[in-house]
């Protein structure tokens, strides 16, 4: 949050970038940028940098966690006109997400050096999710202009796996993912959300197991909800890894999410640090067993 919001093409992008990547890398992971281009709400080509890492443990589970960390170039939730084109600060919408990942791969590091066992984890950090059409757009609408990222990372990830000779694989098959996205309010609530009830059910039923058993269930919410568009859409279609997406439902709200969503008030007024630690220990928790 102290680069400033991070709107792809800008200076503070592209050293939040950099310091997300020296991060994990501290942590002990391979890291590596991964550039590429899509084509955004408006026809034109999207430059964009995922940021992808691995970090070896010493179990046979790989297990992919992900997080989109580009925060939206417009407010356009905001009720006045004018301040529609401000970025959205993206405390909840961006940052939360990251932040509880780069701590778990923290705590895996620690737990790796003092010889526990740890499954492998893939980071990916999405850039360009937020990049959708905006309100103030008069051209067509459509659902592909989101996760631009996760789909360019999905692409890439079937190819790799199609193409690489079993014996020497470059790209390790990844058991199911775990997506987190606006994970930070004080009354965050998760539901399980339609796309990860049909494509990752099993992985479902084990984190909302887990976190009733640490006692978080008023997070981990007993509601479904309508299939959301978010990067695990990608992940669970074209990658083929079944992906659970942990995210803050409203269902007595118009849009569907917290009244600061897409505006200028997702600050970290909103971040509340219990709701991180449920969601991350509910997720190291659940990775780590068996
Ligand atoms: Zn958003």
């Amino acid at each position: 949050m102290a680069f400033g919001a991070r709107v792809p093409g800008t200076v503070e992008h592209e050293l939040c970038g950099d310091w997300l990547a020296n991060q994990l890398a501290q942590y002990g992971a391979q890291v590596h940028n991964q550039y590429g281009t899509m084509p955004n709400y408006a026809g034109n080509s999207q430059p964009l940098r995922n940021i992808v890492a691995y970090l070896e443990g010493n179990t046979t589970k790989a297990i992919l966690l992900c997080a989109h960390w580009d925060t939206r170039p417009w407010s356009d939730e905001e009720e006045d006109y004018d301040n529609r084109f401000a970025p959205v600060p993206g405390a909840n919408d961006g940052a939360s997400g990251v932040g509880v990942i780069l701590e778990i791969v923290r705590q895996l590091s620690l737990l790796k050096a003092q010889g526990a066992s740890i499954p492998s984890v893939q980071i990916v950090f999405f850039d360009c999710e937020d990049m959708g059409s905006p309100r103030h757009y008069t051209g067509k609408e459509r659902e592909d202009t989101w996760c631009l990222g996760s789909q360019y990372w999905a692409k890439e990830y079937a190819k790799t796996i199609a193409t690489q000779s079993p014996n020497n694989p470059i790209q390790p098959i990844i058991q199911y993912g775990i997506l987190l996205d606006m994970v930070g309010d004080p009354s965050a609530t998760f539901p399980r959300e339609y796309i990860s009830a049909t494509y990752a059910a099993s992985y479902l039923e084990q984190i909302w197991r887990t976190a009733s058993r640490l006692g978080y269930s008023r997070y981990f919410v007993q509601q479904s909800a309508y299939p959301i568009t978010d990067d695990h859409y990608y992940i669970n279609t074209i990658a083929g890894i079944s992906c659970v997406d942990v995210i803050d439902y409203k269902p007595n709200t118009e849009t569907g999410f917290a009244d600061w969503w897409h505006t200028q008030r997702d600050n970290m007024q909103n971040i509340n640090h219990q709701t991180l630690q449920a969601v991350g220990e509910t997720i190291l928790t659940t990775i780590c067993s068996k």
